[in-house]
């Protein structure tokens, strides 16, 4: 399985990291091996001093499927879910400047955390779902799904053109603004429409 993740999905995130507002969707892959395991710490990898947290909303896809068209495309998930897409933002940054792939800033062991799942119907409308992560108890990523420059419905059509999706692969829709580095001891729980989906030891 692979996690196709969305960069640059929130205007207020877009002006925070002073990029560029995109005219299509910006895609990445993080390998399978980047998912971190059920109930482990996330452990600061060595390569890097900046490595930030970045919220997202999740969508488990149920069935294969290519070129798929917007008004199909919420038949291709049942689940939602929250996690985090880790970055090494120095490393990123490094790489964005040579005009490199951003793969070892995104995609290392440990870098995609994937919350509970949470059948779709529970939500009155995926493209409404309020969603924050707090650190340390205080709140420093609060957004909507609304707020999506694409929705939800839109990327699946979009990634889909490209990547063929199968079974269980996981959709990161891009993060809100607010993304800040992480230190060890920290504590990080990320809630989605009033309920704890994913809590996380940094070490
Ligand atoms: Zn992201």
């Amino acid at each position: 399985m692979k996690l196709i993740c969305i960069g640059r999905n929130y205007a207020a995130h877009i002006e925070e990291l002073q990029n560029e507002r995109p005219k299509e969707p910006v895609v990445f892959i993080k390998p399978d091996s980047a998912i971190l395991p059920k109930e482990q710490d996330f452990y600061i990898p060595e390569f890097s001093n900046n490595v930030h947290y970045e919220v997202e909303v999740l969508v488990k896809i149920k069935k294969v499927g290519k070129h798929i068209a917007k008004q199909f495309a919420h038949t291709y998930y049942d689940e939602i879910g929250l996690g985090i897409d880790f970055t090494a933002r120095d490393l990123q940054a490094d790489l964005k400047a040579k005009g490199l792939p951003w793969e070892k800033a995104k995609g290392f062991d440990g870098a995609a955390v994937i919350g509970k799942w949470m059948p779709k119907n529970m939500y009155e409308n995926v493209d409404r779902m309020g969603f924050s992560l707090l650190r340390n108890g205080e709140n420093v990523q609060k957004s909507n799904t609304s707020l999506m420059l694409w929705k939800i419905d839109e990327l699946i059509a979009y990634v889909s053109t490209y990547f063929m999706l199968k079974k269980g692969d996981i959709l990161f829709t891009g993060t809100p603004a607010g993304v800040g580095k992480v230190s060890p001891n920290d504590y990080l729980s990320g809630i989605l429409e009033g309920e704890t989906m994913f809590e996380i030891n940094v070490r």
